[in-house]
């Protein structure tokens, strides 16, 4: 295999003409104000190394990348009990889809579409007040990333909270089959927080360390959850990380992600790296349209996809 570097500026080459592509997120009125002209990949390997291209330090809105962290979270308060609360089954839908949930009698298919992540705050909340609920995922969350730095965009969360009207839907919706224990105005604030996390893709990479390391950040010697749980974590972000363009991400990727409609995406080398990428075009799924390019160029070239080489 070509040197790492060497490989991340060949894709950043062959991306250029591209730049641009696709389509920003606008029905959060703040996220449509994003330049789609940027482009930014870091990968940080098991043994400390990172390589960066692009806007790798540029702090974007990481969206839906957070429900990676915010489901840790979950697990740690109350276990397997989550599974009464959410699937783990592919939802073959939009991430914002509420048809699944009336025949699902409010157990959505998974803690990565929006009805999921929002179960999986409900349970994070673990009977706090939103404030306190959102300042314990920010320590989660820099803690992780081994940065004290990272911080949360307000405008961006006030933005979401005035127009995330199918949110508030899908929330109202699960609290009458019981599935939300908090106010549905106190769990989404929670939840609209968390997806305005704003980091960069070597922060990125660095907070999703753990789950390519067996659980534990081998930079920090931080044990984050066990190797089991870190296993299974990955299993979720491969069948349920990209919506309904999940199937599609592992036939041309092969790797662990998790994506944002902020543009951004965490893929898991297992063993291996931890990998952000960042370019705010989306495609028809509402996944990184170049995000998902490059990791396909990158497994391409370094064998890293879990189905072999
Ligand atoms: N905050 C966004 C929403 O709830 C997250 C969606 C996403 O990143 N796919 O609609």
């Amino acid at each position: 295999m070509a040197d790492l570097q060497d490989i991340l500026y060949s894709i950043y080459r062959e991306i250029q003409p591209r730049i641009g592509e696709g389509k920003v997120a606008d029905y959060i009125p703040e996220l449509a104000k994003v330049d789609p002209r940027q482009f930014g990949m870091a990968v940080l390997t098991v043994d400390g190394k990172i390589y960066c291209v692009g806007d790798a330090d540029v702090a974007f809105s990481i969206q839906s990348i957070s429900k990676v962290f915010t489901l840790t979270l979950a697990l740690g308060k109350i276990g397997e009990g989550l599974w009464k609360r959410v699937g783990r089954e592919p939802s073959g839908s939009a991430f914002n889809s509420i048809v699944q949930l009336e025949h699902e009698a409010g157990i959505p298919r998974n803690p990565f579409i929006n009805a999921g992540a929002i179960a999986v705050t409900d349970v994070v909340m673990a009977g706090h007040e939103p404030r306190e609920a959102i300042g314990e995922l920010l320590r989660f969350v820099r803690y992780l990333a081994d940065d004290e730095s990272v911080t949360i965009d307000q405008t961006i969360a006030r933005s979401e909270t005035a127009t995330g009207f199918r949110n508030f839907a899908l929330a109202n919706f699960m609290k009458s089959y019981r599935n939300i224990q908090h106010p549905v105005d106190h769990v989404l604030g929670v939840y609209f927080h968390q997806c305005a996390l704003s980091m960069s893709c070597e922060q990125l990479a660095h907070a999703g360390l753990f789950l390519a390391a067996r659980g534990s950040n081998p930079l920090t010697g931080h044990s984050v959850v066990s190797p089991k749980r870190a296993r299974r974590i990955n299993a979720l972000m491969l069948m349920c990380g990209h919506y309904d363009g999940s199937g599609d991400f592992a036939y041309n990727v092969g790797l662990p992600g998790k994506s944002g409609v902020g543009g951004g995406i965490l893929a898991v080398a297992p063993g291996i790296a931890s990998i952000a990428v960042w370019s705010p075009g989306l495609n028809k799924v509402g996944n990184s349209l170049l995000g998902s390019v490059a990791l396909e160029l990158l497994a391409a070239r370094t064998g890293w996809s879990i189905f072999g080489d």
